[in-house]
């Protein structure tokens, strides 16, 4: 791996599709002409070397876009990428059906590890000339959702907001200014919904044919090979929402209730869901430069290794996190694969969430930065579930210093981070096994789907109660969470983390060194196993297995007071 440069110095150069096909070719020939297993192992670590730098150049013109989507230029090397899709996608189908078919595969993947054979099995099947019109009409159709959302305007106290606009107003300490906010929201969701119902009757009739096409009953075995899930179907998922319903909906309406009697409401709302007490929100004590401070001291703190990260993070511009005029909203967290560097993007806002987003995202680099010597850029990054892990455990597991950026607020902060974590489970699941019944009945009208979402919340959300919503009555609030029109099954990932982050914040209230070595070891490890396995590896519980989720929801009720 070459040493590595500022972020601003990164060389950038457009691929050719002639360079692609060429280069592309030779290998395929290559391959035909193998016949050891050593010569076959070079070829493709060859492919992989020359994927990682297209996906180096790939990945530079993205962040150029988000940081810059004003810059026609910029717009331009994206949309290049876009159109560039197509011809990558072909010359990975050929050579992966070469090497998944190998009569050397066994020694291969004692070579390579089995888990990047596994990840091409899925992709594999995942893809067919028959599909490839549906796949058009597919993306066409979650552009069109995506375009209905961010044009969506929403009149609010006189002025004209959006649905991330909105968003900070939903926890407003006054109960008034809450609930017009949600009925703002809700009576624009309403004005679109007819159309949003007609855009997932076609996308789950689309997604349907595609999965028939390709020999499978129904699209949940394809949304889960979409998904890259190679250890487990969904009775297991159902197994996890089965414990979520039996341990964590009743801890959750425990903590909605202490809500209620903190705000003195006898009346518990939908719109007083998300407040905790009359105090507000904790914010962190400084601006965007404080909290780099902050954060170098607390990462020097967690040890020599996330201290040296950190600061070759900030040394290199590999953190991008003021918000700043034609920067793209969000936060995520890349890598740069010629380098062996994640990088950070985010939009701080001067709230509690940049410290929630930061810690995070420094989770996902950490991870990609200690799996930069796994043999495969397969390895670089787990499949998402088990990603999630790393993000989410890092944000509890900074909990002791909090005190740096909340000061005499952290403990609040602490709290109201740890009930948010439990609180999230049941909705994660609600929308999980929503989606599990549309694609089980996908000849379902709009009106049965919205009544199979009344009947879910009644079972994961029986405290709520909306108020002057009547799209929400009627069975429509899942309409505004994109991941169901966007990304099929992803939901339930976030779930599957946070069981296990909440398992790493109880370990690390046992044992807090103990708890940072297996953090230490699960980043190392990347994607070099699938879920599963990674929890075995380092004795983490299944939250598959009966009996995973109440020994963290005892923990929490203890801690919680509950
Ligand atoms: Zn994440």
């Amino acid at each position: 791996m070459q040493s590595v440069p500022r972020f601003s110095d990164m060389p950038y150069e457009r691929p050719t599709p002639e360079d692609i096909n060429n280069k592309a070719q030779k290998l395929i020939s290559a391959w035909d002409g193998a016949v050891t297993v050593a010569e076959q192992t070079a070829i493709i670590q060859q492919w992989d070397d020359n994927t990682a730098e297209y996906e180096t150049n790939h990945m530079l013109a993205q962040v150029h876009f988000q940081q810059r989507t004003t810059d026609p230029d910029a717009k331009e090397e994206q949309v290049f990428f876009d159109n560039l899709n197509p011809v990558v996608l072909e010359n990975n189908l050929s050579f992966l059906k070469r090497v998944t078919t190998t009569p050397n595969r066994k020694a291969l993947e004692e070579q390579l590890g089995s888990q990047a054979f596994a990840l091409w099995d899925c992709f594999l099947g995942t893809f067919a000339p028959e599909i490839s019109e549906l796949s058009r009409q597919e993306s066409k159709l979650r552009t069109e959702y995506s375009e209905l959302l961010a044009g969506l305007e929403i009149p609010f106290q006189g002025e004209t907001y959006n649905l991330s606009s909105m968003r900070g107003f939903y926890g407003n300490k006054d109960r008034s200014v809450r609930l017009g906010a949600q009925q703002a929201k809700a009576h624009a969701m309403e004005s679109i919904a007819p159309e949003l119902d007609r855009i997932y009757d076609d996308l789950v009739k689309v997604r349907h044919e595609m999965a028939t096409t390709l020999g499978y009953d129904t699209f949940t075995p394809l949304g889960y090979r979409r998904m890259d899930r190679t250890d487990y179907d969904d009775s297991n998922v159902e197994q996890f929402r089965k414990q979520v319903r039996e341990v964590v909906v009743p801890l959750a309406q425990r903590i909605y209730a202490r809500r209620a009697e903190s705000l003195g409401i006898p009346d518990f709302k939908f719109h007083d869901e998300s407040v905790r007490d009359h105090s507000g929100v904790p914010c962190p004590d400084g601006d965007h430069d404080w909290m780099l401070e902050r954060a170098t001291e607390m990462f020097d703190t967690l040890g020599d290794d996330f201290g040296s990260f950190f600061r070759m993070m900030a040394d290199t511009e590999l953190l991008d996190l003021k918000s700043r005029p034609g920067k793209s909203g969000g936060g995520f967290c890349a890598d740069i694969p010629r380098y062996g560097v994640p990088f950070i993007f985010a939009n701080f806002n001067g709230t509690q969430d940049d410290v929630n987003v930061f810690t995070h995202e420094c989770g996902h680099a950490f991870q990609n930065w200690s799996s930069r010597d796994q043999p495969l850029l397969a390895y670089h990054w787990p499949t998402t579930e088990a990603a999630e892990i790393h993000s989410m455990s890092l944000e509890f597991l900074t909990y002791p210093h909090m005190e740096q950026f909340f000061g005499d607020d952290a403990e609040r902060f602490r709290t109201g981070h740890l009930e948010a974590a439990i609180l999230f489970l049941p909705y994660g699941c609600a929308v999980d096994e929503f989606q599990h019944r549309v694609y089980e009945n996908p000849s379902m009208t709009p009106d049965e789907r919205a009544a199979v979402w009344s009947e879910l919340e009644s079972v994961y959300l029986p405290q709520r109660q909306y108020v002057d919503m009547p799209v929400y009555d009627s069975g429509r609030l899942w309409q505004a969470q994109r991941h169901i029109y966007g990304m099929p099954f992803y939901y339930i990932d976030y779930c599957l983390a946070q069981t296990c982050a909440l398992q790493m914040w109880h370990a690390a209230s046992i044992d807090r060194e103990s708890a940072m070595t297996r953090y230490r070891a699960l980043c190392k490890l990347g994607g070099s196993m699938p879920f599963t396995q990674l929890l075995s590896a380092v004795g983490l519980a299944n939250p598959f297995d009966d009996g995973c989720l109440e020994t963290v929801c005892d923990a929490a009720r203890e801690t919680l007071g509950l």
